[in-house]
């Protein structure tokens, strides 16, 4: 069956799941150059099996509110691909879920896993519940509701969830205490749990810390460093907060933030103290940005956009779909240099065209964010181990994957035809392991 082929045939089986076509469409693009080196991929069938999650989940959440109303939600776990290892992939809690999202993160994951060079497969999962607004009795009440089910459907050597939108340290805590007192086991389930019982020092910090590391490897093979260089990043969560950090420590100036409210613009840059303000403010007490903007007196622009600040560099860091086919032109009018995906497919079809038609530098979400999955593999090999190693040691060997993540990535560009394009070069050589190790295994 041809590629688009194949393209036809998900939208017409997942009809309506546009994110999920987004991310297949992106990847099928991609891989015609591998599909004529490799006769062998054809025969087997391997893009029509791997468009096809190995197993799909979706469960009723029931749960008591604070006014001890009985309250539905829907729970997902997509276990996409477990051709290279156990299924592996963050949980999503944010009113837009729904199956499509959860597709669209699961299948990306599987590409993205594979480059990191460590044995993990692809999955996704989450809720269309909002954590906004809920008391923390609230929180935990639906997640020990929606780990009731989950817990059945995954183990350390299955399935091992992580954080993502709407899940961090403390929803990983509840997920993570029910599936213990449900099992009666203490095992590696979970990645991103607090280093106090189990978790690995640097999770955290290892999506926006990988996103620079790899941005400035981008940089650096191109004459070029991050050392005073304007920074817009979007969001202002967990992938966002660390980005600036490390965009701080390498001396750049970040200019702004954002939240799904607003957008802030501080032009004298957002400095250590700054940033202790906002991690206060959206970690602690769960505030809007808006609040930032009120603090230093700068711009605020309700339901505002980082795109149309001038910058040399460009980190979105919310969500899907948020720097589209304007922003980039806007980006471009700009003289942005490079733009890494902190994100889940920030960019639109559109907007990456525009970069790649220019000289625009362009790291894509699968090579840019890997930093955080790569460190749950960490957090997974120390749990095995029953040892912690030091923020030094696990910082240390995540630059190392960052930098053969661009390596890869940038040589697979090469063999396929397009040096440079990164987007080619993660999607082929991410492509290439899961085929190879779907051959080797038969037809399942
Ligand atoms: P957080 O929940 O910590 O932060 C998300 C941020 O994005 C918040 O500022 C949030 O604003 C904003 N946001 C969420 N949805 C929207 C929206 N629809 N429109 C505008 N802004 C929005 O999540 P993370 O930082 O963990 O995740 C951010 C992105 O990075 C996601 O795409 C995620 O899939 C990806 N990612 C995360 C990894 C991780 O390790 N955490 C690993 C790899 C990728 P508000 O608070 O108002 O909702």
């Amino acid at each position: 069956m041809t590629l688009e082929k194949v393209y036809e045939q998900v939208v017409d089986r997942n009809p309506g799941e546009e994110e999920f076509h987004q991310a297949v469409r992106e990847v099928l693009e991609s891989i015609e150059p591998v599909m004529e080196k490799h006769p062998e991929f054809v025969s087997a069938n391997i893009v029509e099996r791997i468009v096809e999650p190995e197993r799909q989940l979706i469960f009723r959440v029931p749960w008591i509110d604070d006014g001890g109303e009985v309250r539905v939600n829907r729970g997902f776990r997509v276990q996409f691909n477990s051709a290279i290892g156990p299924y592996k992939g963050g949980i999503r809690f944010h009113p837009s879920v729904y199956l499509g999202i959860i597709k669209f993160l699961g299948f990306e994951q599987i590409f993205k896993n594979a480059l990191t060079g460590l044995a993990m497969g692809g999955g996704k999962g989450g809720s269309d519940f909002d954590p906004k607004g809920k008391s923390d009795n609230e929180v935990m009440r639906f997640c020990q509701s929606f780990m009731t089910e989950l817990t059945r459907h995954v183990g350390p050597d299955t399935d091992v969830p992580a954080g993502d939108i709407g899940v961090g340290a403390r929803e990983i805590g509840y997920l993570f205490g029910q599936y213990r007192r449900l099992t009666n086991r203490f095992e590696g389930v979970f990645t991103g749990k607090s280093p106090e019982w189990g978790g690995s020092l640097g999770r955290p910090e290892a999506t926006g810390y990988g996103l620079v590391y790899l941005t400035s490897e981008m940089l650096k093979d191109h004459g070029e460093s991050l050392k005073d260089k304007t920074v817009t990043i979007s969001g202002s969560g967990n992938v966002a907060q660390f980005a600036l950090d490390k965009c701080l420590e390498m001396g750049a100036k970040v200019v702004t933030l954002s939240d799904s409210t607003g957008c802030i613009y501080d032009p004298d840059g957002i400095d250590r103290d700054k940033f202790e303000y906002v991690k206060e403010l959206k970690n602690v007490r769960r505030g809007r940005i808006q609040e930032y903007a009120e603090e230093y007196d700068v711009e605020y622009e309700d339901r505002g956009r980082p795109w149309k600040y001038e910058c040399d560099i460009a980190l979105p860091c919310a969500t899907q779909n948020e720097l589209d086919g304007k922003d980039a032109q806007v980006l471009l009018d700009n003289g942005v240099m490079a733009v890494g995906e902190g994100a889940n497919m920030p960019s639109t079809p559109e907007a990456i065209e525009i970069f790649q038609e220019t000289d625009v530098l362009f790291a894509p979400a699968k090579a840019a964010n890997a930093g955080g999955v790569s460190v749950s593999g960490l957090e997974m090999a120390q749990n095995s181990q029953r040892l912690s190693w030091s923020f030094e040691e696990v910082d240390d060997r995540l630059q190392g994957i960052m930098k053969g993540i661009y390596k890869t990535v940038s040589k697979s560009a090469e063999r396929f035809g397009d040096e440079g394009n990164l987007v080619l070069g993660a999607n082929t050589a991410g492509f290439m392991k899961v085929a190879k190790a779907m051959l080797d295994q038969g037809v399942i």
